[in-house]
């Protein structure tokens, strides 16, 4: 068996080595280009490839993947919103992906996140760098565990941030869930409605996946029901916020701070080193230059334990979509 994996990352390799060495009858080859049109064309011989991918992949992508003999695109992630379903099962491909790889690593960074903002944290560590060590008004924080969060989406990642929160810090945790659950009633306050949520909420984090009925779930109405000086993360997919009208809210007051880890047009630069080239999108640069706005790359999944778990699943799926036509882990 032949596999190919594109968009590598580097810290991937050693997990690749420690597959390799479980199955080696298989051969893996890497790359870090992503699969484009393009490069769909140099997968001849290979009976499945794995992609990194954020953006759409063409619908002639998947018909060169298919003349060329790949049976099987194993998706790396959890999202499958980038692959074109319609044109896979045309060419007769499986299509998987990595449903649920690490929800602790993506719930514990909302939580770091929630804490550097409502502890100034990034404000007082500027100050420190000009050796101010004063205590203004402006660095004076809040107890996490005096505040009201809503948590939108109480999936895998939404119910650990939600308990981490009403367990761990005596939170007050509002939900809103189109399916909610039994289960986690133990600390979250399910609500009827997203509105209902979002305006008893001090911190507002959104966790649900993006498909067409979440795409800007998060947009002008909702945020003009929030409380003034709410603490707003996104660390879902930027698809489920309007970012213009989150800039919105930042500016008339609603949001006081915000942390983005996903952005809505985010693929140009997602993982590139985009090191002293102009960003040509102007709602990009007004994050990043924004001084209430925290933004980091897409990057909350980014630990040991997600990386290893992500590499051994996507593998496991595409060997045994190979082998047995099919996998726990087909989308489509
Ligand atoms: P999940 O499927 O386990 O949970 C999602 C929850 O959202 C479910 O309970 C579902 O019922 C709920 N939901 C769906 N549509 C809804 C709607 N319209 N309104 C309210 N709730 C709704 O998903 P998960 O594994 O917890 O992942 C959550 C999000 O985190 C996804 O968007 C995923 O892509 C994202 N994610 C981000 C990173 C990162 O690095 N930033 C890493 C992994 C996952």
């Amino acid at each position: 068996m032949k596999i190919k994996l594109f968009g590598i990352v580097p810290e991937e390799i050693p997990y690749i080595e420690e597959w390799k060495h479980q199955h080696p009858g298989v051969t893996i080859d890497i790359t870090d280009d992503l699969l484009t049109g393009e490069t769909a064309h140099d997968t001849k011989g290979y009976d499945a490839i794995r992609t990194l991918q954020l953006s759409k992949i063409p619908a002639e992508a998947y018909k060169t993947l298919a003349d060329n003999g790949v049976k099987v695109v194993a998706q790396r992630s959890a999202g499958t919103d980038m692959h074109d379903i319609p044109s896979a099962n045309e060419n007769g491909l499986v299509l998987t992906h990595v449903p649920s790889y690490s929800p602790e690593t993506i719930a514990e960074y909302t939580i770091q996140q929630i804490l550097r903002l409502i502890r100034k944290a990034d404000l007082i560590e500027q100050r420190v760098e000009q050796q101010n060590f004063t205590w203004p008004g402006m660095i004076m924080g809040r107890v996490l565990g005096e505040l009201t969060v809503a948590v939108i989406g109480v999936g895998r990642i939404g119910s650990r941030v939600a308990k981490i929160l009403s367990k761990g810090f005596g939170s007050r945790v509002v939900a809103y869930d189109i399916n909610p659950h039994d289960e986690f009633k133990d600390y979250v306050e399910y609500q009827d409605t997203l509105i209902q949520a979002v305006s008893q909420a001090d911190i507002v984090t959104v966790h649900t996946p993006l498909d067409e009925s979440t795409h800007h779930l998060i947009n002008g109405q909702i945020f003009s029901q929030f409380k003034d000086q709410t603490v707003f993360i996104n660390a879902a997919r930027g698809g489920v916020v309007d970012t213009e009208a989150m800039l919105e809210a930042i500016e008339s007051g609603k949001v006081v701070q915000a942390a983005i880890d996903v952005y809505e047009y985010e693929s140009p630069y997602i993982p590139v080193d985009w090191t002293g080239k102009k960003i040509e999108d102007p709602i990009f640069q007004t994050i990043l230059d924004h001084d209430r706005i925290v933004y980091t790359p897409h990057v909350a999944y980014f630990t040991d334990t997600a990386v290893r778990n992500i590499l051994f699943t996507s593998l496991n799926s595409a060997y045994n979509a190979v082998k047995t036509g099919q996998d726990v882990n087909q989308f489509n």
